[in-house]
């Protein structure tokens, strides 16, 4: 088995935290009205894309009842709708609709992973159980070992940071502020397309097209 698929077992597999393990199960088993005849993924979901990309891009967690029904990360919620079409106009995703993990989709060029892989209540994951995920982030990163790292929002930021024991006092979240590390990486910050962020305005379509951009740029002229 390919490291890659071997750790997507284990992810798909992972236990670690009973908080979210109960309410990923409670989510999958009530499931909301509007989906009530689907089966819900209702297990951690791991990341996917290319296995070759330069570009990996780091979320929250998995929504409730968004990729914890589809079982692919950003996959069925408002978020992933304002993700993808952005993802398809910078050329990374060969369609802008999504909606299910046999509709088609291809990343090229990206693999989409997140700091927690369950689905936790209020979207907010504890800080003991993103340590309990972090091993998976890490060897995420290894295996892919990609260019540029896009951290949709703080808590992705701050994941990265704590893998590479980079202070948050030097390296500031902030949308589309841009870090190059030490080992030649580039860490690329953005609000996370969340309805909260979108719906308010703080995120706007024109300033996610950016950030999908200056990914472009850092992997075409290879910096
Ligand atoms: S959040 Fe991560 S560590 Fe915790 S149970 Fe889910 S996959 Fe396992």
């Amino acid at each position: 088995m390919k490291p890659l698929e071997q750790l997507n077992k284990e992810i798909i597999a992972c236990r670690k935290c009973p908080r979210l393990v109960e309410w990923r199960e409670e989510v999958a088993r009530v499931k909301r009205k509007a989906y009530k005849d689907e089966e819900y993924w209702g297990k951690p979901v791991p990341g996917f894309g290319d296995s070759q990309a330069r570009v990996l891009v780091v979320g929250l967690a998995p929504g409730a009842h968004g990729s914890n029904r589809t079982g692919r990360n950003f996959t069925g919620d408002a978020s992933g709708g304002f993700l993808f079409p952005a993802l398809h106009r910078a050329g990374f995703a060969n369609q802008a609709e999504v909606e299910s993990r046999s509709d088609g989709l291809i990343l090229k060029d990206m693999y989409i992973t997140a700091a927690a892989r369950c689905a936790p209540p209020d979207n907010k994951p504890t800080p003991d159980e993103l340590n309990k995920c972090q091993p998976y982030l890490e060897r995420d990163i290894e295996i892919i070992d990609p260019n540029v790292i896009v951290c949709l929002g703080r808590v992705a930021f701050e994941r990265i940071l704590k893998i590479y024991g980079l202070r948050g006092s030097v390296y500031k979240f902030a949308h589309a502020a841009s870090y190059q590390l030490t080992n030649g990486k580039w860490l690329l910050c953005s609000y996370h397309p969340s309805q909260q962020n979108t719906l308010t305005g703080k995120l706007t379509v024109d300033m996610f097209d950016q950030i999908w951009k200056m990914a472009r740029k850092l992997i075409d002229e290879n910096i």
